[in-house]
């Protein structure tokens, strides 16, 4: 058990030291602190960005997933990076979110409603199946902001990608930033 925490704590000093050259002597002080916090974190990456509906989805199935862009289409992560979606336990960010396991999307499922689902429509999401997630309100230093929630679906979109993207709410829409704050994702 020691090794492999030994090992963790190592790679993420180093992927935090690759982040940038300048303010390396920060960025380890904020790694030791962070990682002496979370001695067993259990962070899921390999989510996945899409580039059409500009929604975060998990691919880790194995079969297309559909996107809301339309009919008989799929998301699409040609470009995006491998984002990681905090755990529960870990209790770093907003609780509260969840994987849907119709969509694969994750959202918000703390306002008590199920949102829109592109696989179940106005049935909205499920929480079968699903661990708790957090998510990182605010800018970080190493994470990728303007990340949104969408009130219309309940799922986390990327904002700053100068579009709307598509949103599944009444079969064909746009995400919505109202109402929503600033989310914080990193990456591998
Ligand atoms: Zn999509
Ligand atoms: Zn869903
Ligand atoms: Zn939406």
């Amino acid at each position: 058990m020691s090794n492999g925490s030994n090992q963790r704590m190592g790679l993420s000093r180093r992927a935090l030291l690759g982040a940038g050259a300048s303010g390396a002597v920060i960025l380890t002080t904020a790694a030791l602190s962070v990682t002496t916090a979370m001695p067993a974190s259990a962070s899921q990456s390999g989510w996945l960005w899409c580039n059409q509906c500009m929604s975060l989805w998990w691919p880790g199935n194995g079969f297309q997933v559909r996107c809301p862009i339309g009919p008989g289409r799929f998301h699409n992560s040609t470009g995006s990076g491998r984002y990681i979606v905090n755990d529960d336990r870990d209790g770093v960010g907003q609780g509260g979110w969840r994987w849907c396991a119709y969509c694969q999307g994750l959202w918000y499922a703390g306002n008590g409603d199920r949102g829109y689902c592109t696989v179940n429509g106005p049935g909205g999401h499920t929480l079968a199946g699903s661990r708790g997630y957090r998510v990182v309100q605010g800018p970080t230093t190493n994470g990728q902001s303007l990340w949104a929630w969408c009130r219309r679906c309940d799922g986390l979109w990327f904002a700053d990608n100068g579009t709307v993207g598509y949103c599944p709410f009444q079969g064909g829409s746009f995400h919505i930033f109202a109402g929503s704050g600033v989310y914080s994702l990193n990456q591998d």
